[in-house]
C-alpha cells in the first residue's frame, strides 16, 4: 500500500495547471479583446473560474489518484506542457482542450476492469460537483458582471452568463457537465476511451445520463452537438482499435 501523499513537484504542477485551465477557460469566454481591453476585470474573473472549472479539473484527477492508489497502485498528476500550450493556443479560438496534464498510474496488475473505474471516477466526480452547484445556485446565488460577457449576438445563458453577469454556481455545473462529457469522448488517453474497453454498455449508459443532465442542467442542443461527437469518435475508435 502507497501513502496518499503529494509530492512537492506534483504539487507545483497542479497549481500551474489549475491555472492555465481557469486562464484559457476566461480566454474562451473574454477573448484576445477581453483581455487587453479590461485587464483589471479580466484579473478578476479569474477567481469564479479558478473556483468552478479548476476545481473541477483538479478534483476529477485527484479521484483517478485516490481509486488508483486504493487499487494498489502508484498514482501522481503529471503536468502535460505541450498539451498545456494547446489548451491556451485553442482557447484563442473558443476551444477549449482540457488536458493541461492527468493522473499517471504506476502499476503492473490492474485490471481492465480496475482501469475502468480508476477512469470513471473522474467524470462521476464532476458530476457530483455539478449538483453540488446547482443546490448553491439555489441556495446562495452568486452574480458578478463583467462587461466583455456583454458581447452582442452571443448568447450564453444556458451557461449561466446572461446580461454580461456570470451567475457563477449555474456556470459551474455547467463547465463541471461538460468537463465529464470531454473526458467520455472514447479516444485515447481521455478517460471514455478506458471505459468503453472495459464495459461498452456502461459507456453508452454513462454517456446517456450526462445527456440528459446536460439537456436539462444546461439546454437541450447538448443531447444532439454531444451526441453526435461522442457517436463519432466511439465509430472511429472501433473502426481503428476494434
Ligand atoms: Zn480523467
Amino acid at each position: 500500500m502507497y501513502g496518499i501523499y503529494i509530492e512537492k513537484d506534483e504539487a507545483v504542477q497542479i497549481v500551474i495547471s489549475v491555472l492555465a485551465i481557469s486562464f484559457a477557460m476566461a480566454i474562451v469566454f473574454a477573448g484576445m479583446d477581453g483581455m487587453l481591453g479590461y485587464p483589471r476585470e479580466f484579473l478578476f474573473f479569474l477567481a469564479p473560474l479558478v473556483v468552478t472549472v479548476g476545481s473541477g479539473f483538479i478534483l476529477h484527477e485527484m479521484a483517478h489518484k485516490l481509486v488508483a492508489i486504493y487499487y494498489g497502485a502508484q498514482a501522481r498528476f503529471r503536468m502535460w506542457t505541450q498539451g498545456l500550450v494547446f489548451m491556451l493556443a485553442t482557447s484563442f479560438f473558443g476551444i477549449l482542450f482540457a488536458a493541461p496534464g492527468a493522473v499517471y498510474i504506476y502499476s503492473d496488475r490492474i485490471s481492465r476492469r480496475e482501469n475502468g473505474i480508476i477512469s470513471i471516477a473522474g467524470p462521476a466526480l464532476n458530476v457530483a460537483i455539478a449538483f453540488f452547484f446547482l443546490a448553491l445556485q439555489e441556495l446562495a446565488p452568486i452574480g458578478q458582471f463583467f462587461s466583455f460577457l456583454l458581447m452582442p449576438g452571443v448568447d450564453f445563458s444556458p451557461y449561466g452568463i446572461s446580461a454580461g453577469t456570470l451567475h457563477v454556481w449555474k456556470f459551474g455545473a455547467a463547465m463541471n457537465i461538460m468537463l465529464a462529457l470531454f473526458n467520455m469522448i472514447p479516444a485515447f488517453p481521455l478517460d471514455g476511451s478506458k471505459v468503453f474497453a472495459w464495459n461498452k454498455l456502461i459507456w453508452i449508459g454513462a454517456v446517456i445520463a450526462l445527456l440528459v443532465l446536460g439537456a436539462w442542467a444546461i439546454n437541450p442542443m447538448i443531447v444532439i452537438s454531444w451526441g453526435f461527437m461522442l457517436l463519432l469518435f466511439g465509430i472511429l475508435s472501433k473502426l481503428l482499435f476494434g
